[in-house]
């Protein structure tokens, strides 16, 4: 295995200093191998392996739109080295043969290592809890579950998913959607919705489902995850509950920091999503949110779409954008050149705390000696104009294409081993 020393890089920001990576670990400098490749970092941030709770990679059943290797690949490109698959696949990831499968193509692909993130109801029907215990005996280790696409509306069923992973220390991930306030919803309800005449998403479907689900988590003692905070008033939400000292934690997306519901005057379902992109009222609280830490994390919810779902009418077409390989750009955009967040805030809102919610070892750690050399190297003052044609994943619906976005990932190392090198999926 190639050894690796890299010199004069910024670990976290901070000063320049060489790393040497050597049989998958991070390594002593004085250890370095003869032969060890020297990797020139000279003004490039240090940054650990970053790490996404929640990315849809579509294996099995919508291969068309992405493959467990495709979306590996994207998540490399983006700097991640490790990435939680959501479970909305067909067939549906709520048995241990399901997310054992995603598991074996993430380890065939390679380029980052897929975590499934397995089902809290049998199909995703809302009905039946799936088999958790199942899943989590497994070899997939399954701690985070989540009907991601569709909320666990029956309050029933949500508080038995969240007694249930107590005994193995699992999160229930909850898209906090009131399903029948949200019905026919086609964008954020306010005053764009009401100049444009579509059926709005109201904030408080969201709020009023993130509410409940603390009180029902404080109640039973249990760990709960609010997946992509779009709103001002769920921000408050949850810094209530963090202040109440309840396990509860956040992530916010990156498009839902930079992105606001003016676009919808486009009617480009580029822009059509779930939840939707809201006001820049709710950007600057979210932002404020992921700075002070009440949003724990960012996580992508990557979501590939083939041409023909994104390309036509807005009321026709599917909900979601690319994310993995524009994210880091995306929240130095919004939070470093901004100077809400430093690198080090970034690392731990990127790779730290995901690691820590999904119960992943290896990953989000501090990179020195003996650790796993999972890591990436970003140039910061570099400016790239996106063209979806040079994206990894399979799909074209990033809504980004013709922006320019500061940043650009140079390197990733998984366990020592380049799957990016010189910009280059390797
Ligand atoms: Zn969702």
């Amino acid at each position: 295995m190639t050894s690796y020393r890299i010199t004069g890089a910024r670990l976290l920001g901070a000063d320049p200093t060489d790393l040497l990576l050597t049989d998958g670990r991070l390594a002593d400098l004085d250890d370095a191998p003869t032969d060890a490749v020297t990797v020139d970092a000279d003004g490039l941030v240090a940054l650990p392996g970053l790490v996404d709770l929640h990315t849809h990679l579509r294996e099995p059943g919508r291969e068309d739109s992405e493959t467990v290797a495709t979306g590996s690949r994207a998540a490399a490109a983006g700097g991640f080295t490790a990435v939680h698959a959501m479970a909305n696949t067909d067939p549906v990831a709520d048995t241990a043969g399901v997310v054992e499968q995603v598991l074996n193509l993430g380890l065939a692909a390679g380029y980052c290592d897929v975590r499934p993130v397995g089902a809290v109801t049998v199909g995703l029907g809302g009905t039946r809890l799936a088999e958790l215990g199942a899943m989590a005996d497994s070899a997939a280790q399954v701690r985070m579950f989540s009907d991601d696409g569709k909320c666990v509306s029956d309050a029933v069923l949500m508080r038995r998913a969240l007694e249930y992973v107590k005994a193995f220390d699992g999160v229930i991930a909850q898209h906090a959607q009131e399903p029948r306030l949200t019905e026919d919803a086609q964008m954020n309800e306010g005053t764009m919705s009401g100049v444009l005449g579509m059926q709005g998403w109201p904030a408080v479907a969201e709020e009023a489902i993130i509410a409940r689900d603390i009180l029902l988590t404080a109640h039973v003692g249990s760990r709960l995850h609010v997946c992509h905070v779009s709103t001002a008033g769920s921000v408050e939400l949850i810094r209530w509950a963090k202040g109440k000292g309840w396990n509860v934690t956040a992530e916010v997306t990156p498009h839902h920091l930079l992105l606001t519901d003016d676009l919808v005057a486009t009617y480009d379902p580029i822009y059509k999503v779930n939840p939707p992109l809201r006001t820049s009222g709710d950007v600057e609280a979210l932002r404020a949110g992921l700075a002070d830490g009440t949003i724990d994390c960012v996580a992508t919810d990557h979501a590939p779409h083939p041409t023909e779902d994104k390309e036509c009418e807005w009321g026709a077409a599917a909900m979601g954008m690319l994310g993995l390989e524009t994210a880091l750009s995306v929240v130095q955009q919004a939070m470093v050149d901004t100077g809400l967040l430093d690198w080090a805030d970034v690392a731990d809102r990127m790779s730290v705390r995901p690691a820590q919610i999904g119960r992943l070892g290896g990953h989000g750690q501090p990179l020195e000696p003996g650790a796993p050399a999972n890591l990436v190297l970003v140039d910061p003052a570099a400016t790239r104009t996106i063209d979806p044609r040079d994206s990894a994943s399979l799909s074209r619906n990033t809504p980004y294409a013709g922006r320019e976005l500061p940043g650009r990932v140079v390197a990733t190392f998984l366990r020592g081993r380049a799957t990016v090198l010189d910009g280059k999926l390797q």
